[in-house]
């Protein structure tokens, strides 16, 4: 069985505890087997010892980002997203996309929707060595009601589209969560509130009583529920119902508040996206007027969710990444520059929302998240204290060494690529072309 020692590292052990200076890390196989000072290997036939100095670095765990899209190929649109993907393109770009994301240092991912189903197949394609990726839970569909969700009219009164499935009655509903688990989803995601054309903000479109069938069968079955929440009663009504991780958690008030705390049920605000088209949207031609909305959303839910927070409630750290403005390999540590910049925590805090505690978020506590003995060898080494200084944590220039699953990753740029015929959406102009223009 091989074996690394990464000697002399500053450690960052993911829970909390201050960094362990000029400590050593064992690791065997895909285990990690010691932690401590001046650690002694004993030279046996059966190993080779591989000695990592890691003097003047950080030693912690891989990232975990519990929020991916790695199936969508980072659309522009949803226009590009609803009609310019097939299933067989979209497995070979997520194969592809899923390196990047590895190689910016998160070593466990949760992928809580997709499309046309494969993120199961490629969460099983890694385990299995047919493609280098990070550890990965899969979701499948995101379940809707025909009112929709984040993609207007675009979502069908009935089937799948894109990323959504619509259900139309219990009978659907129960059928649904069963197929889902069948084809090896290891969640369901319901996104309870949704965004319709002709209203401002989104509006919840799932009643409690509809909410609790999907929780009671995927519950039945062994499988967490997830939901995305814009909105107040909606995460109110999700919590009561049984969802296990908030997602957004948008305009939480009081009774939500007091639910989520009771519950103990973690929030993943997924900020990046928001945070990304607010401060540097413009950077990248978007025209959105994001700002204020980031901003509303961090008045209205960032106190609040700081509140859950000192209750005892896990804010997990996601990123979205999979969309334009959240590419992947770019944006996996930005939540918790959120986290530190906006509600106050110590990037110390922040490190272990985005270890430890994503790793209870994926079903993966006391597997993955933490610099201890027994933990699956998820290592990141690094060049900086990120514990001084939390934006260190996006600068892959930064990484020195990778372990992921104890195996050590190349960390070099996944090479570039082109664009594949009909990937994106294209029109003849920008701009209808009148006599004005044509003449002027
Ligand atoms: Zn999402």
């Amino acid at each position: 069985m091989h074996a690394v020692l990464i000697s002399g590292g500053n450690v960052i052990d993911g829970t909390g505890s201050q960094p362990q200076p000029n400590t050593d890390v064992l690791i065997e196989g895909d285990r990690i087997v010691a932690v401590g000072k001046n650690l002694v290997v004993e030279k046996s036939s059966e190993r080779e010892i591989r000695r990592v100095d890691a003097t003047g670095l950080t030693v912690m765990p891989g990232l975990i980002d519990a929020h991916t899209h790695i199936t969508l190929g980072e659309p522009r649109t949803n226009d590009e997203l609803f009609l310019h993907r097939d299933p067989a393109t979209a497995a070979i770009l997520a194969a592809y996309n899923v390196r990047k994301v590895l190689r910016a240092g998160v070593t466990s991912m949760f992928d809580v929707d997709g499309i046309f189903n494969i993120g199961p197949a490629l969460r099983d394609s890694i385990k299995a060595g047919v493609v280098e990726g990070p550890t990965m839970k899969s979701g499948s569909y995101a379940l809707m009601t025909a009112v929709g969700g984040t993609a207007g009219k675009l979502i069908p009164d009935s089937g799948t589209a894109g990323y959504a499935e619509v259900v139309r009655n219990k009978e659907e509903t129960v059928l649904a969560v069963r197929r889902q688990v069948k084809d090896g989803a290891d969640c369901i995601k319901i996104h309870v509130t949704g965004l319709i054309p002709t209203r401002s903000g989104e509006i919840q479109v799932w009643t409690r009583e509809e909410l609790k069938v999907v929780c009671d069968t995927a519950h039945d079955l062994g499988v967490r529920v997830t939901a995305h929440c814009r909105g107040d009663k909606a995460t109110l009504d999700s919590v009561m119902a049984g969802v296990d991780i908030i997602w957004h958690a948008s305009f939480l008030g009081d009774a939500s508040l007091e639910a989520i705390i009771d519950k103990k049920v973690p929030v993943g605000p997924v900020f990046t996206f928001l945070a990304n088209l607010s401060e540097f949207g413009h950077k990248a031609g978007a025209t959105s007027s994001a700002k204020s909305i980031f901003a509303g959303e961090l008045e209205n839910t960032g106190a609040k969710l700081r509140q859950a927070y000192d209750a005892g409630v896990k804010l997990l750290c996601g990123s979205e990444s999979g969309f334009s403005m959240t590419p992947y390999g770019h944006w996996h540590a930005r939540e918790m520059e959120v986290f530190v910049k906006h509600l106050g925590m110590t990037p110390l805090q922040a490190i272990t929302c985005g270890t430890k505690d994503n790793a209870v978020a994926l079903d993966e506590d006391g597997e993955t998240g933490c610099i201890a003995a027994g933990y699956r060898a998820d290592v990141l080494v690094l060049d900086g204290d990120p514990s001084k200084d939390i934006s260190l944590l996006g600068d892959k220039n930064l990484f020195r060494h990778l372990f992921c699953r104890g195996k050590n990753i190349d960390l070099s740029p996944v090479e570039p690529r082109a664009m594949l015929r009909g990937e994106q959406a294209s029109g003849w102009s920008d701009v209808a072309l009148t006599r004005e223009i044509a003449y002027s």
